[in-house]
């Protein structure tokens, strides 16, 4: 299927690795110039160039925080107007509800809520007058099923999922629709260092961690970013248009809900 999006350009936030960096690939194999973002620059850099070289796109990069004020108005100078918006950061830390103080909440609202609205408010106008515009937030399963030690998420992905349902339904007449991707659980360093968690907690080898977690997940195995990467592709692509505000689950069906 042809997406129709090839010649557009995108920015990708946090996407040298990981679900980012699965988007940043399948908007680019579409032939969308990117401009990518992460904090570490060797790994954006080795990324980019892959990416410049197995798809013949046009790619920038910034490293920068996302997540702060000063580097946001970095990535935002470097990107100038875009058609597509996918948002992303890194996860706030697991921990118990005693644990959290006003700060950490301070922190992770900041992170997974507040940045991605600062992007929608900075690239959202411009997207509206030109008539047409994608924007994919990576939220988390948690969002419909809260994974208790993940407390600090749980709050601050709602908080931006509150926000999209009502945002997303006053820009969608200009041509300019907002999803959220739901991950459940993907291969990749955030996954290798919960479940590091979960062995040092257990007193269980990583390999067993894994197996548990497996266990919990219909399709009996993690995700791949490469097929979040094709989902997020086609939330951002001319097929998109008609699907305003929703939440798509990417989990193997591990959260066990009929809708
Ligand atoms: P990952 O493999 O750890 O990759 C994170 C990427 O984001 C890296 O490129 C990292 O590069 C960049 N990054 C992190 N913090 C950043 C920041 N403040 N500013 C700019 N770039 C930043 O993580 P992932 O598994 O792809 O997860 C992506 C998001 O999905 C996270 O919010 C995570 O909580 C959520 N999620 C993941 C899963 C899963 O199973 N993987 C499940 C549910 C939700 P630098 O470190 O160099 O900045």
């Amino acid at each position: 299927m042809d997406l129709g999006i090839s010649g557009k350009r995108a920015l990708v936030c946090a996407s040298s690795k990981g679900l980012g960096r699965g988007c940043a690939e399948a908007l680019a194999a579409e032939g969308v110039n990117l401009v990518m973002n992460a904090r570490g620059a060797d790994a954006l850099e080795s990324a980019a160039a892959a990416i410049r070289a197995a798809h013949g796109v046009d790619v920038v990069t910034v490293a920068a925080d996302i997540t702060t004020e000063d580097g946001r108005a970095k990535v935002l100078a470097a990107a100038g107007d875009v058609d597509i918006l996918v948002n992303n950061a890194g996860g706030p830390p697991p921990g118990m509800w005693t644990d959290w103080n006003r700060d950490d909440f301070i922190a992770a609202l900041d992170a997974n809520m507040l940045t991605p609205i600062a992007l929608i408010k900075a690239l959202v106008p411009g997207m509206m007058e030109r008539g047409w515009g994608r924007v994919v937030n990576i939220t988390s399963q948690s969002v419909k099923s809260p994974i208790p030690v993940l407390g600090l998420s749980n709050s601050a992905r709602a908080g931006l999922t509150g926000y999209v349902a009502g945002t997303s339904r006053q820009v969608a007449g200009k041509g300019v629709v907002i999803n959220n991707l739901l991950p459940g659980i993907h291969d990749t360093d955030r996954a290798t260092s919960l479940d590091g968690g979960v062995a040092k907690a257990e007193g269980i080898s990583m390999e067993d961690a894994r197996k548990k977690r497996h266990a919990t997940i219909p399709a009996g195995r993690y995700g791949t970013a490469q097929e979040f990467g094709a989902a997020c592709a086609f939330l951002c692509s001319q097929h998109a248009g008609f699907i305003v505000g929703q939440n798509l689950l990417l989990d193997g069906g591990a959260v066990n809900t009929t809708l």
